[in-house]
């Protein structure tokens, strides 16, 4: 404990200043703590680029061990806020797979349960179809995609963490994992933002495309309002050894995005109740078109439906389907919005859709392009300029509003924005040009035409620009 008088003391209050704090300012030669770590992690180079914090926002500031930040470097692994690591993923449900679809061998499977087919058949062949297990979760490992793929990434974290058990734990390795499909039956935590609820989901395959596959009642299970279609998976293990709730961040709210809660078994009466409109047919029959033909209302047509199996042992499978496919990985793998790289390309390939499709007005996605993207992007980082504080280059000295003087106060330094003219302005042209194109409302031209004078009022009206020959051909 440290009393801010008498220094570092005993007891949690001070008899003659009252309360301590567990922390302190203090110097850390951090030389030799990276030279003994590299003694004892027996490594002889570090790593080129060694990431760190600036500062620990923690109520205690306790820090990590530094021999867990060489070893991340080491494997090129990043770390959140809690001290694991996590991959980001869409959420895709799937009741069904296929072993060729998910690059694991029978043999595998067998071993990780799928001994039968959905229709109790020995699994044998690799285009067989399974029920997925309601826990058992397929991850994203898509060769076109410009991210790296889970089985990489999963793998280095693997090795980061056997390394950490067996030097700085003096344990045994946990994972040894040699090829990717060691890493099936491994168990992870999905968690998805803005909770902190987690649930145990295990691994048994890969997906060529960019989706976390998993049971309805599995993706259902991590949130609390669907209000999003995101989650992030982390390795059990590096939960364990590397989660604290003493890195979280004091202020409020930090303890949303953590597994402070782990469900180990999914239990489908408490999850969110949107899974259970989920229909259990094979085939749907001609009384339920006939209904649709006279207007009747869903309701009073009699479909089986997983609200209808719970608390029973249907409640977990026997979902049926009514169409199959050969390969769900034989898909749009990429979403060009990924491979695009500026927001006018991507902007361009939306109306080009938008004109293509018959049932779509264009000038209606425009309006809602302007008024959902751009408007909303625009005015918010207008009024972020407006607030926005200034800061020396020389010593990064930070100034609510800039010094009368001119240059920074502390060492002269020039004083510069935080933020840049062009952040604000990035979309307006693009805005600009959309209106005119797809001819919106005169109310939203009006709106657009106010937002111009805002900002010609904020950084002055444009000059005549050069403009090269080309943009008139
Ligand atoms: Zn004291
Ligand atoms: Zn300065």
């Amino acid at each position: 404990f440290y009393c801010p008088v008498c220094g570092w003391i005993d007891t949690k209050t001070c008899q003659q200043h009252g309360e301590t704090k567990t922390y302190a300012k203090q110097k850390i030669p951090i030389k030799p703590l990276i030279e003994r770590s590299k003694k004892i992690l027996d490594m002889k180079v570090l790593p080129e680029l060694i990431k760190g914090v600036r500062g620990t926002s923690s109520k205690d500031h306790t820090p990590e061990h530094i021999i867990k930040g060489l070893l991340r470097a080491k494997y090129k692994i990043h770390i959140t806020k809690d001290g694991t690591t996590r991959y980001d993923m869409t959420q895709l449900p799937l009741t069904h797979f296929k072993p060729k679809e998910i690059g694991t061998t029978i043999e595998r499977l067998r071993e990780l349960g799928y001994t039968k087919d959905y229709l109790g058949n020995e699994l044998q062949d690799e285009s067989q179809i399974c029920e997925l297990l309601p826990q058992d979760i397929i991850l994203p490992d898509s060769p076109e995609s410009p991210d790296e793929g889970t089985a990489k990434i999963l793998t280095r974290t693997t090795k980061f963490v056997d390394e950490l058990l067996e030097k700085l734990y003096k344990l045994k390795p946990y994972y040894k994992v040699k090829k990717q499909e060691d890493l099936t039956g491994q168990l992870v935590i999905c968690l998805a933002p803005h909770t902190s609820a987690g649930i145990i989901g295990r691994i048994i395959g890969f997906t060529k495309t960019q989706g976390f596959f998993a049971s309805p009642l599995m993706h259902a299970a991590t949130r609390r309002d669907c209000d999003g279609d995101e989650a992030s998976i982390l390795l059990l293990m590096d939960a364990f050894l590397n989660f604290s709730k003493k890195y979280l961040p004091s202020s409020r709210g930090a303890t949303m995005d953590a597994p402070l809660v782990l469900t180990s078994l999914l239990t489908p009466c408490e999850v969110d109740d949107m899974a259970f409109n989920m229909d259990i047919v094979d085939k749907y029959p001609l009384e339920l078109y006939e209904a649709a033909q006279e207007y009747k209302m869903p309701w009073e047509v009699n479909i089986t439906k997983v609200s209808e199996t719970l608390h029973t042992e249907k409640q977990y499978e026997g979902f049926k389907f009514t169409h199959d496919t050969d390969d769900f990985n034989k898909s749009v793998r990429c979403s060009a919005y990924k491979t695009l790289p500026s927001m006018g390309e991507k902007l361009d390939g939306q109306m080009q859709i938008a004109r293509k499709v018959r049932a779509v007005n264009t000038s209606d996605v425009a309006r809602l392009v302007i008024e959902k993207h751009f408007l909303k992007d625009t005015k918010g980082n207008l009024r972020k300029f407006s607030m926005q504080v200034f800061r020396c280059v020389n010593c990064n000295e930070k100034y609510r509003r800039p010094p009368l003087k001119g240059r920074c106060l502390k060492c002269g330094g020039k004083i510069i924005f935080t933020i840049a003219e062009g952040s604000v302005v990035k979309y307006f042209e693009a805005t600009q040009k959309l209106a005119e194109e797809y001819n919106v409302s005169n109310y939203l031209k009006q709106t657009i035409m106010l937002l111009q004078r805002r900002l010609e009022d904020v950084f002055g009206k444009e000059k005549e620009k050069q403009t090269g020959l080309n943009t008139w051909c």
